[in-house]
């Protein structure tokens, strides 16, 4: 009886023990998990600005023509002189809409800027 009481208490201990230690395993485990998911943002969120710094000097880049004179401003829509859509289409300052093919060529034609700031008085 004795003998049975004991190892009673070294079977509690032992489980008490285990549970305890699979309670810190858990909270160990969640806080790694937690501190990776921390780093995989950090890391994340630099690449993106890197991305967006490089798409900025990109865009503003691909904003200027060879000549250093600025695009008109652009969006999706249909092309006036090949009446094909198209995901990007300049808005002249007439209201013709052209394609960036169209928008080159008219420029070799006309040497002159189309993008005139017309100041009408
Ligand atoms: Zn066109």
């Amino acid at each position: 009886m004795l003998l049975a009481s004991r190892s009673f208490d070294r079977w509690e201990v032992f489980v008490s023990t285990l549970f305890t230690s699979f309670v810190l395993l858990f909270l160990l485990i969640v806080l790694a998990v937690v501190a990776t998911a921390l780093v995989i943002a950090i890391i994340r969120s630099r690449r993106r600005e890197r991305a967006v710094a490089a798409e900025r000097e990109k865009a503003r880049l691909a904003k200027l023509r060879p000549d250093g004179l600025p695009f008109p401003p652009h969006g999706r829509g249909m092309c006036a002189a090949c009446g094909k859509a198209s995901e990007k289409v300049y808005f002249l300052g007439d209201g013709r809409r052209l394609c960036p093919r169209c928008y080159e060529s008219l420029e070799m034609n006309a040497a002159a800027p189309a993008v005139s700031a017309g100041g009408e008085g």
